[in-house]
């Protein structure tokens, strides 16, 4: 099958817990995203996998059969097992990409990638921001205006503790002054991650056109490309060496 496998990894506690998440979001956040992506060309397959689901919605057989994830996460981080940490971590040095969206910037698997603490500011009173294109090139900026705007917002402000992007895409602006790296690029291995702030649960975000198109953007760029066979031991030389006695 060609086209790429998509795997909406989503916490799904907000949705339960909370009625104005339910609200916004009857069938859950995760499943807003993958109606989205699964009527988009190049895409094979979207799955949700929640948090409750068996293994975590993490089983090996998932993760080997998934070329891009997708992570929102924020109430339940601390309940990952490690060993599916473990096993995400290598599938993302192993090839697959991973969409990090929002809250999941404190998530085991985003904070343990990056080395960091991956701290910000905050503040949830509703604001606008404004998400600028600064890497018009990128094709994580295809199809895009030079900037969109989201009406009510919560505010992720700087520092955010993260090392610096191999790319940056997006800076954000918000009502009360302050400005975020909103969408960055990393390699890690033979894998490509990607970090985009919007999405917090109390706001309609996942159904702006802008976000939906970002997120399919970025799944676009994050799937496994380049060369698939690595060898990191010790090897023969390639070449005859004479090495003088
Ligand atoms: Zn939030």
């Amino acid at each position: 099958m060609s086209g790429i496998r998509v795997t909406v990894w989503n916490e799904g506690v907000h949705e339960r817990v909370d009625a104005k998440v339910r609200e916004l979001y009857p069938n859950g956040m995760g499943a807003q995203i993958a109606q989205y992506l699964e009527k988009q060309p190049g895409i094979a397959s979207v799955r949700v996998c929640e948090l409750h689901h068996d293994e975590q919605g993490l089983p090996e057989e998932v993760l080997n059969s998934t070329d891009v994830m997708t992570w929102w996460g924020h109430k339940a981080h601390k309940e990952l097992t490690e060993e599916n940490v473990e096993r995400l971590h290598k599938r993302v040095l192993d090839g697959m990409g991973l969409i990090v969206l929002h809250s999941g910037h404190h998530s085991k698997i985003f904070k343990k990638l990056m080395g960091t603490s991956c701290d910000l500011k905050w503040r949830e009173i509703g604001e606008r921001e404004r998400i600028w294109v600064v890497d018009p090139a990128h094709p994580i900026a295809d199809g895009l205006p030079e900037y969109f705007e989201l009406p009510h917002v919560e505010m992720y402000g700087e520092h955010f503790d993260i090392p610096q992007p191999d790319r940056q895409v997006f800076i954000s602006w918000f009502q009360g002054g302050e400005v975020f790296r909103s969408g960055c690029c990393w390699h890690r291995g033979k894998g490509k991650v990607f970090y985009f702030r919007p999405g917090h649960e109390t706001f309609p975000i996942y159904y702006d056109e802008n976000v939906l198109r970002v997120i399919y953007n970025a799944v676009k760029w994050a799937a496994p490309t380049g060369v698939k066979e690595i060898t990191r031991k010790n090897v023969k030389p390639i070449e005859n060496v004479f090495i003088d006695p």
